[in-house]
């Protein structure tokens, strides 16, 4: 096929997208880690969930583990920006190993929010999905059975709190923030008195991104979201498409998964990419839709970004 016989193909990027500040955070740890202590240097779970930011940290030196007990004790280990429970550090000290904990300092706030509702005597609900390793470590800040995890409007619904004692709910940042809505809706119409965080729950980058792909959504045939299959905030980008009027959303790893097919008889692709996912894959599938057709880009923003969280103090020098 020759240039003069590609269809035209709008390619609308959805803005912001792609890495916020904790992953960024989070990825700069384990360089300067590497930096400073060579390699190589352990990461507890994937350090953000996206297998391209894994497999080059692997390639400087980094060596991913799903426990404490698979690493060494004479090398460092960081922890995932998603939080762990408070035993992970615990161990870690009684092993006398260096350690430095990447969590996103979005997730340490619902963590201390948690911990201020339980010493007030509240007990806790956490709004989020079961299994995922942030859930896993906000619930692991206190004991067991102060949380209760509550992952949609019919849990919500059915929750019987335990007597006389008041309740609060904290969320997972990386929920939709619709759903969510939805399921505090339902706790306080049931429990009127239920403590709510001071400060949204779900992050702005969160927001952000679901903001974008809700203002394109109508404006495109389909939409690929670029990002890995376990990262929750990447597979509520693709819901929120499909709920804001674009049916033929799919989330793809990386150009590779693109299937040409979406492409046929499409006039508007959109673009948008979870927040674990690099720009350079986003680059990677315009490339792949330039190979097949006459692109223009247009870029719909909703709102500017420039948040930097610091970095830890042993690495920030
Ligand atoms: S998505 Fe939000 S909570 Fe998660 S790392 Fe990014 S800024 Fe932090």
């Amino acid at each position: 096929m020759t240039s003069t016989e590609r269809k035209p193909l709008t390619v609308v990027l959805a803005s912001p997208r792609g890495f916020c500040a904790g992953v960024d955070r989070a990825i700069q740890i384990v360089e300067r880690a590497l930096a400073k202590w060579g390699a190589p240097v352990y990461v507890r779970h994937e350090i953000v969930h996206n297998r391209h930011v894994v497999e080059s940290l692997e390639a400087q030196g980094a060596v991913f583990v799903e426990e404490l007990d698979e690493c060494p004790t004479d090398r460092p280990v960081v922890f995932s920006a998603h939080g762990v429970p408070k035993a992970v550090p615990a161990e870690a000290v009684r092993r006398a190993m260096i350690y430095v904990d990447a969590t996103c300092p979005l997730v340490s706030k619902v963590h201390l929010e948690a911990e201020r509702h339980h010493r007030r005597g509240q007990h806790i609900l956490l709004i989020g999905h079961a299994g995922h390793p942030e859930v896993i470590g906000t619930m692991g800040q206190l004991p067991e059975g102060a949380i209760s995890l509550v992952e949609d409007e019919e849990q919500a619904e059915r929750f019987m709190p335990p007597s006389g004692q008041p309740l609060a709910f904290v969320t997972q940042t990386t929920l939709s923030v619709d759903d969510t809505a939805r399921i505090v809706a339902a706790l306080q119409r049931r429990f009127p008195d239920i403590a709510a965080p001071n400060k949204e729950d779900i992050c702005y980058a969160t927001t952000n991104r679901q903001e974008a792909v809700k203002a394109i959504a109508p404006r495109v045939d389909a939409m690929v979201v670029i990002g890995a299959p376990n990262s929750s905030n990447s597979k509520r980008l693709v819901e929120v498409a499909r709920v804001a009027g674009c049916a033929d959303a799919h989330l793809i790893q990386r150009a590779r998964d693109l299937d040409m097919r979406w492409l046929a008889g499409i006039d508007r692709l959109g673009i948008s990419a979870g927040a674990s996912a690099p720009e350079v894959l986003v680059e990677e599938v315009i490339a792949a839709c330039r190979a097949v057709a006459e692109v223009t880009i247009e870029e719909v923003e909703v709102a500017r970004e420039d948040v930097h969280f610091k970095l830890p103090r042993a690495l920030a020098s």
